[in-house]
């Protein structure tokens, strides 16, 4: 009899609690990463730089898990077809894997664990992507924070709700690591297996590269001072890592306590919008507030190509698109303000801004991009009022005044190659306003 530990959003061997609870089960272990075809199938680029770098990551995963002297069994398929070819191949007594908080994950995960009932195999799932989940930071009512400030004070109460030794002082129980290593010797003793090629799977080695794991310690402690600077390195750039699991939620939340506190106000960020799509996975296709589903967008599609390619004649929204179509990364400030132009200047759809970054960004995360998004347009949970637009010019004044952000990303600005402003800024303005009202009107 075997277990059987399944590989998503935690593509590593340390600190992974629902690995580490398989390597704990009794049975010997076999490691399984499966390539969704419904998920791969549908992304617009062949040469998609995550699935580059999921390829890379299994690999690095595969050659650890042989080193141990088992390996990594790697499939391409719908899932529950894949379960049922395993099940044919081994005997399983259950399947452990980490929780994914995506509907269409929730979904998947549920037509699995299905089959493998049908079947006398438990299928069970373990916190891992997140700090808190689900019920474990809510209101006294048990009713979920729908606002920052709040869930974050709650957060860090419960954080310091059960305090234990940690070596190097206390340690919250909720920090704690995973010592999955002490159990290695539970692998399933396995013969190397193969798995597809990127080809194989309907993919070419993208050219994007991917930033480090390792990051200083003197950056996260000037976090706080650095990181609203476009031009300057000043932030972390884990996002791809925590969205793939190749670095540990627990170990970075940890060392933002010590460090930056403000760092640690940006994971807290991450699980607040993810609590948000648990318990209400309706943002995933329509506004947080559904009386904004009554905004008539303007929706042109001319306009929204010369977004996309950067190229509005707003240098610090150009520089923000470009740097994105380049490296998949774009600064948080910048996020801000190309999302809030998307959706007010221009009054195109957030949905359509949202999908173009899912297409884009190396660290997209469906709750992440969605609440940015839904923050953008004013039509989401702890929102940026309607009312408040962003003025592209005063914030390329504070952010980045020097304009060396712009000129790595813009070149030809100040030069007549520099196209127009698409639209000028106060009648845009003007008209978002009455849009907008009108829309809210429209829902009364
Ligand atoms: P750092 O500033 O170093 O922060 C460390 C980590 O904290 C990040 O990697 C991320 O995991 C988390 N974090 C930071 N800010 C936020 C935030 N506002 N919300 C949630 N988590 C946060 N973040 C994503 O991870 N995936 C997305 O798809 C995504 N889309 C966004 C879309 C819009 C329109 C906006 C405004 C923001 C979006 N963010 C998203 C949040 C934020 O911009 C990125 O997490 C951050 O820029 C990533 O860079 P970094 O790793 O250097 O972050």
């Amino acid at each position: 009899m075997h277990s059987l530990f399944w590989f998503r959003r935690d593509l590593r061997l340390k600190d992974n609690a629902g690995l580490y609870h398989a390597l704990n089960s009794g049975n010997p272990v076999i490691p399984l990463f499966i390539f969704d075809c419904k998920i791969l199938d549908h992304l617009p680029d062949r040469n998609d730089a995550r699935v580059t770098y999921i390829f890379d990551s299994i690999g690095e995963l595969r050659n650890q898990l042989e080193a141990l002297g088992s390996t990594l069994l790697i499939e391409y398929g719908d899932p529950v077809e894949v379960f049922k070819t395993l099940l044919t191949k081994y005997q399983i007594g259950c399947v452990f894997t980490n929780r994914d908080y995506e509907p269409s994950a929730v979904q998947r995960d549920a037509q699995v664990a299905s089959l493998l009932e049908d079947n006398g195999i438990s299928f069970q799932d373990f916190k891992d992507h997140v700090i808190f989940d689900g019920d474990e930071v809510v209101k006294a009512d048990g009713t979920p924070y729908t606002v920052f400030t709040p869930y974050s004070r709650k957060w860090k109460k419960r954080l310091e709700s059960d305090l234990r030794e940690g070596g190097e002082g206390p340690l919250s129980y909720f920090l704690k690591g995973y010592p999955t290593e002490k159990y290695w010797s539970s692998f399933a003793q396995l013969q190397p297996s193969s798995g597809p090629t990127l080809e194989d799977i309907g993919f070419v080695r993208s050219e994007i590269q991917i930033p480090t794991r390792e990051v200083s310690q003197k950056l996260i402690r000037e976090y706080k001072d650095n990181r609203n600077f476009p031009a300057i390195r000043g932030t972390s750039r884990l996002g791809i890592h925590f969205r793939f699991g190749t670095i540990s939620i627990r170990e970075k939340a940890v060392k933002a306590q010590k460090l930056s506190i403000t760092y640690l106000n940006e994971l807290i960020w991450r699980d607040f919008y993810s609590q948000i799509l648990s318990h209400f996975p309706h943002v995933a296709e329509h506004p947080f507030r559904s009386k904004y589903e009554h905004v008539q967008w303007r929706n042109n599609e001319v306009e929204f190509r010369r977004w996309c390619g950067g190229t509005t004649g707003y240098p610090i929204v150009d520089a923000g698109m470009r740097e994105l179509n380049a490296t998949g990364f774009m600064h948080n400030r910048v996020r801000m303000i190309t999302a809030s132009f998307l959706t007010k200047h221009l009054l195109i759809d957030w949905r359509w801004g949202e999908a173009y970054f899912a297409r884009k960004l190396l660290d997209f995360d469906l709750a992440s991009n969605n609440g940015g998004w839904q923050w953008a347009a004013g039509t989401g949970t702890d929102a940026a009022p309607y009312f408040r637009i962003f003025n592209p010019y005063s914030q390329q004044r504070k952010f980045d005044k020097e304009m060396k952000y712009v000129q790595k990303w813009v070149p030809e600005y100040g030069t007549s190659a520099y196209p127009e402003p698409i639209v000028e800024h106060s009648f845009a303005r003007q008209r978002c306003l009455e849009t907008y009202k009108l829309g809210l009107a429209r829902a009364d």
